[in-house]
């Protein structure tokens, strides 16, 4: 409790594993805390394909590859922990711990990214873990031989469900409308997979089965026609959202709950930074993370200098 961090990072992602690698290699006393697995929506990935430099890789390893370079750089990383308090203001920021601990430190970054949006439609609580995911990669081997839906039309949604045809024997992507928001490729890709169909412009209306999920209805959106079909799995990639609940009336948020942040990474507080998925912006990739967790670290080390000057140190 003694110790004050010259900067705590909160959200060991992609963002915030860049900007603990950067701050602790300039020599910034660093400390990441983090709520869930370390590598954040990476882990969730199977593949990463398009990371300049790596040539397709899976998910996690990047992830793995991030921590221990922040940790060899001298990057002190917490997880699998619950953050209860913030108090921002001031010089000195307090972050406090379910578990009683609090941690100190003269900058934060924030960078708690997003989690996958649920459809919010009946069964979808009942049926999480026994049918119903939002990773392919965590729960694809479950499926081997078995029929599964993907929902979306996204890069991620396209990304896995081929993926998912390493191990599923049928799938099929239930779309909203008649075309897809994903790259080009990503389409391409999806319809050259024999094992892929597609049903367009409908929408997933509810879950159903006996403890483990057996069947979906669906509304074929331009006539209204309802139909439901057997089904093992359900894997869901309808957007996300950022992990911003706590942040409420800490720092300024917009009116999708993201963290408004200026081109230096500045939110609404003083020494107060934010990166990677949960700021406003439009494009949401693991190249975009890094930016932004590059930019904000670069922001705190002058923030760092100012303040220390200006307090004639
Ligand atoms: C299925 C899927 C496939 C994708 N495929 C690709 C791809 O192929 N290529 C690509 O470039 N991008 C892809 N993306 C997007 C990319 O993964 C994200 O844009 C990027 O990883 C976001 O990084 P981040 O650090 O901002 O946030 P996150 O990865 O969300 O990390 C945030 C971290 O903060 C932690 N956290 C959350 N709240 C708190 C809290 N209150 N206190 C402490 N810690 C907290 C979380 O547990 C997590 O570890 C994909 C995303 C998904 C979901």
């Amino acid at each position: 409790m003694d110790e004050i961090f010259d900067l705590i990072i909160v959200g060991a992602g992609a963002a915030g594993l860049s900007a603990g690698i950067y701050s602790s290699r300039a020599r910034l006393s660093t400390l990441i805390l983090n709520e869930g697995a370390v590598g954040g929506q990476m882990v969730l990935t199977e593949e990463i394909a398009n990371y300049p430099g790596v040539e397709t890789t899976k998910g996690y390893m990047l992830a793995n590859t991030m921590k221990n370079q922040a940790k060899e750089f001298g990057c002190k990383i917490k997880s699998n922990l619950k953050i209860k308090s913030y108090n921002l203001e001031g010089e000195i920021k307090h972050i406090g711990l379910e578990d009683g601990r609090e941690f100190r430190s003269r900058a934060v970054i924030l960078a708690p990214g997003g989690r996958p949006r649920p459809l919010s439609i009946p069964g979808e609580d009942a049926f999480r873990g026994t049918g119903v995911s939002y990773c392919a990669t965590c729960d694809g081997d479950f499926f081997t031989g078995k029929q599964v839906i993907v929902v979306g039309g996204g890069n991620s949604a396209l990304e896995e469900a081929v993926a998912l045809t390493q191990y599923a024997g049928k799938v099929t992507i239930v779309h909203q409308f008649d075309h897809f928001q994903a790259f080009q490729h990503a389409v391409d890709q999806a319809k050259a997979n024999p094992k892929i169909r597609f049903i367009m412009e409908t929408e997933l209306r509810s879950f159903t089965g006996k403890g483990v999920l057996e069947e979906v209805s669906m509304e074929h959106l331009p006539s209204g026609e309802i139909s439901s079909m057997k089904i093992d799995g359900v894997f869901i990639f309808a957007g996300y959202m950022p992990n911003t609940e706590d942040l409420e009336g800490i720092v300024k948020l917009s009116d999708r709950k993201e963290i408004v942040v200026d081109e230096g990474m500045k939110t609404s507080v003083p020494g107060v930074f934010a990166a990677g998925d949960c700021i406003v912006k439009r494009y949401r990739q693991v190249t975009t993370a890094v930016a932004d967790g590059t930019i904000a670290s670069l922001s705190v080390a002058e923030y760092l200098r100012q303040t220390t000057m200006s307090q004639g140190i």
